[in-house]
């Protein structure tokens, strides 16, 4: 059997006449990252505060760690969306505080804190007061808040947020290596792009539905939409009617398309249509769709908003 990590069922919350979450459905398995994808306003955080306890759903049922929402906050890390550290309070102490209120002794939270103060790269920072730091250096103290007592559950909403390239990467980085010390990870992002060498499963979010959801490599599969980049050597030109392909686009590089394939069309056959014909072939890929490109499928027919990077 499964070890659900977090399990929802038929979740609903409105607030006035706008139904946030509308029977979402959420099952996540231990040690996994699971990605909670969507654009602006879809329900992502508030699926999130639903699960923290913070929000009493209208309908449905939660189970997070083994038990009720909020009953496992020791073993549990959360990164809210609306962040607030005091300001007034300097860094260091914050931390070994905060950590002592999840239960720490004092020398553990100072060891804890001033670990993760290095790991985030503030340790010259122990001493300051929280107002005098960076919003994204703000924003690194809290994320080592949520995650200085070692939880075995992290749940972060929107992590990328406010950071710059450089420390979106120590954020990827320690969630991998929160994975691979065996925890398990839950974030919210609307930057689809963002997670997509990251998550292991993934549910999209539309108008506070899943559309769609399951390990990222399966979904995948199941979008494949049939498209190949091919890049042809210097003079080489692409065949009019290659059998197979329905549409094919110039790419940005130059001698590069993409192929659109038609339904019951492989990319074997293409590929031997174009040696057949003798196209000299620098590149030959089998596309794979991004996380957007599946969003867009899945939310066909409906309005999609997808935010910008
Ligand atoms: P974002 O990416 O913009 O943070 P989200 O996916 O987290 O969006 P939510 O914040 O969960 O979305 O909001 C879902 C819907 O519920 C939105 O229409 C929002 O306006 C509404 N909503 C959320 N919280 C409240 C609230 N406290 N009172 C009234 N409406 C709310």
């Amino acid at each position: 059997m499964t070890d659900w990590v977090i399990e929802t069922q038929q979740l609903y919350k409105s607030f006035g006449t706008t139904r946030a979450v509308d029977g979402v459905a959420l099952r996540v398995p231990r040690g996994v990252v699971f990605a909670l994808l969507g654009p602006n306003g879809a329900g992502k955080t508030t699926t999130l505060r639903l699960l923290m306890g913070m929000y009493i759903p209208d309908a449905g049922e939660i189970r997070v760690l083994g038990g009720p929402p909020g009953a496992a906050r020791q073993r549990l890390g959360y990164l809210p969306e609306a962040r607030g550290l005091y300001r007034q309070a300097r860094v260091a102490e914050l931390l070994v505080y905060l950590a002592r209120l999840k239960g720490l002794d004092a020398r553990t939270a100072e060891r804890r804190a001033q670990a993760w103060l290095e790991r985030f790269g503030l340790a010259d920072w122990a001493r300051r007061k929280v107002h005098e730091l960076s919003h994204g250096m703000q924003q690194k103290v809290q994320l080592a808040a949520t995650l200085v007592h070692d939880p075995d559950l992290v749940i972060l909403d929107e992590p990328f947020q406010g950071l710059d390239p450089v420390n979106v990467r120590l954020v990827d980085e320690i969630i991998r290596e929160l994975q691979a010390q065996g925890r398990t990870v839950l974030l919210s992002s609307h930057q689809l792009h963002r997670v997509e060498r990251l998550a292991d499963q993934v549910a999209l979010i539309h108008r506070g539905r899943i559309v769609e959801h399951g390990p990222l490599t399966a979904l995948r599969r199941r979008y494949m939409q049939g498209r190949i980049a091919v890049r042809l050597a210097p003079g080489g030109t692409l065949p009019a009617d290659l059998p197979g392909v329905v549409t094919a686009q110039p790419a940005e590089e130059p001698q590069s398309w993409y192929l659109q394939l038609a339904p019951q069309a492989s990319p074997q056959q293409v590929l031997f249509a174009l040696v057949q014909a003798a196209v000299p072939l620098e590149g030959f890929e089998v596309v794979q769709p991004s996380l957007e490109d599946i969003f867009l499928q899945a939310v066909a027919g409906q309005e999609p908003v997808l935010a910008a990077a």
